[in-house]
């Protein structure tokens, strides 16, 4: 393996990559049978003979999986097919029981978006989106520690959208942004839980590198389970030197398909040229062409949600905040509504910001948190927020109560108050303290006058620490300043 950096290589190499999504819809049951779709469950326990697969047995299509589709096909600006098809892949694998995957081929539900993100230097990126069909999730496979392997059926017929971008994708970088954008645009359109973790969210890429500045694609190879951020991008960069490495040793790739192997950080081989034609795609015989009402997709179109680049708009207009707090407010649709919530108590949207991209974050991270887990509600933070802006405690002061507030159910108010917390700005008691401090100095104090008025931050320091921080950071500068200038 090459060991040259990935930027060196990228200068004269151009990779190009287009992703598959699977992402699996947050509706109640399975796609085409009453089954709940569920996470967790004992293993065969959602299962009946319709996603089990017996012979004989018919499926009905959910309405709700097909509306969620439609409503994440508008949310990236695809057109809706009033009619599309079902069809058949054909493949064995054990936890296919059917023999068959009911998918979506050459007539899907969605054609032709595109979705637009940031990347870290602010510039802004939009991918084509060729298309999203439907189709259903086979079962899980449990290799076992011994040689036994177990089949859990209830994945099964779990609806999933499958999200095929163009290869307009020019670094791991901007793939796993992509990747971000798409979680986020998902959960805002409410339509799937895009847990990584859950397995909601699974990311396939096909993937080819090119001399800068020519225009054929080379061969490409097809990259599976790339199922985590960190893996997108390691994994894409992983494929991308072992690319070009070959053709810079005068090599050719091979097409063929890789899985990524993230614990060994490498890929193993799975197949060599698989085409279509091998899976024998055919009409779904068992159910008819799904036709859409333009006026439900008008409908559905209508109640769409705010989405990611609707939410930035309005922060941008609204709080005036730095595009990158932004960006992180508006990740997770809860965060944002928290943030929002803490502004509507009644304090600056740039102070709000402050400590929920400060503290609650801090925290957050702390304790392996989401959002919704928090257990401080917004108001408690605008109150305490609140106290801080009217000067009644500093921000020092303000950071240890909001810890107090994390583990006692107590108001910022109340804890100010049984702790005695509440900023000294009493000018007589402050300058007692800084005449005491001052006078028990006597080096630094001669240092001072001698020119080295750099020590008016330790003085500060001392002053603040003998008031337990309660001392009014602006009180205390001003009474200090005169005495140590008073000779
Ligand atoms: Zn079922």
């Amino acid at each position: 393996m090459a060991t040259n950096s990935l930027d060196s290589i990228m200068e004269k190499w151009e990779p190009v990559i287009g992703l598959e999504v699977h992402a699996q819809l947050a509706t109640q049951s399975k796609i085409f049978c009453r089954c709940r779709r569920t996470y967790g469950a004992a293993p065969n326990s959602h299962t009946c003979p319709v996603c089990l697969g017996y012979p004989g047995v018919l499926p009905v299509l959910n309405e709700q999986v097909v509306e969620f589709a439609i409503r994440m096909g508008q949310a990236v600006g695809c057109r809706v097919r009033s009619l599309s098809r079902f069809a058949r892949k054909n493949y064995f694998y054990p936890d296919l029981p059917k023999g068959y995957q009911i998918s979506q081929y050459d007539e899907p539900l969605c054609e032709g978006g595109s979705l637009s993100f940031y990347m870290e230097d602010g510039s802004v990126k939009t991918v084509g989106i060729t298309r999203i069909h439907l189709e259903e999730d086979a079962g899980k496979a449990i290799h076992g520690l011994e040689d036994e392997s177990y089949i859990d059926f209830n994945r099964c017929g779990t609806p999933l959208v499958e999200i095929v971008s163009e290869p307009d994708i020019r670094s791991p970088q901007e793939a796993r942004r992509y990747l971000e954008r798409l979680k986020q645009t998902l959960q805002y359109a409410g339509v799937s839980e895009a847990d990584m973790e859950k397995g909601h969210l699974r990311c396939d890429a096909n993937i080819s590198v090119r001399p800068r500045g020519d225009g054929e694609f080379g061969t490409r190879t097809e990259m599976k389970n790339l199922n985590s951020f960190r893996g997108v991008e390691r994994g894409l960069a992983y494929e991308i030197r072992r690319q070009v490495d070959i053709l810079e040793q005068g090599g050719e790739v091979e097409q063929c398909t890789l899985t990524w192997d993230e614990a060994a950080s490498e890929t193993h081989l799975l197949r060599t040229k698989e085409e279509a034609q091998d899976y024998r795609y055919f009409p779904e015989p068992d159910l008819v062409p799904l036709e859409v009402d333009p006026d439900w997709v008008k409908a559905i179109k209508a109640e769409l949600p705010e989405l990611p680049a609707q939410i930035e708009e309005r922060f941008t207009r609204d709080y005036n905040l730095r595009f990158q707090d932004i960006e992180i407010l508006t990740r997770e649709r809860e965060l944002a509504a928290y943030y929002e919530a803490v502004v509507d108590g009644g304090v600056s949207p740039t102070e709000a910001a402050r400590w929920v991209l400060g503290e609650v974050l801090r925290v957050l991270k702390e304790e392996h948190q989401e959002i919704g887990e928090f257990p401080m509600r917004p108001e408690a933070l605008s109150e305490l927020i609140k106290l801080c802006s009217q000067g009644i405690i500093n921000r020092n002061t303000a950071k240890s109560v909001f810890d107090i507030m994390l583990t006692e159910n107590l108001s910022a108010a109340e804890i100010v108050k049984r702790d005695q917390l509440g900023q000294v700005s009493d000018s007589a008691t402050l300058e007692d303290t800084v005449l005491q401090v001052v006078s028990g100095l006597p080096a630094e104090l001669e240092r001072y006058r001698k020119g080295e008025t750099r020590l008016l931050g330790f003085f500060m320091g001392q002053v603040m620490q003998a008031t337990k921080g309660k001392g009014d950071p602006q009180v205390v500068r001003g009474i200090l300043q005169r005495v140590l200038d008073e000779a």
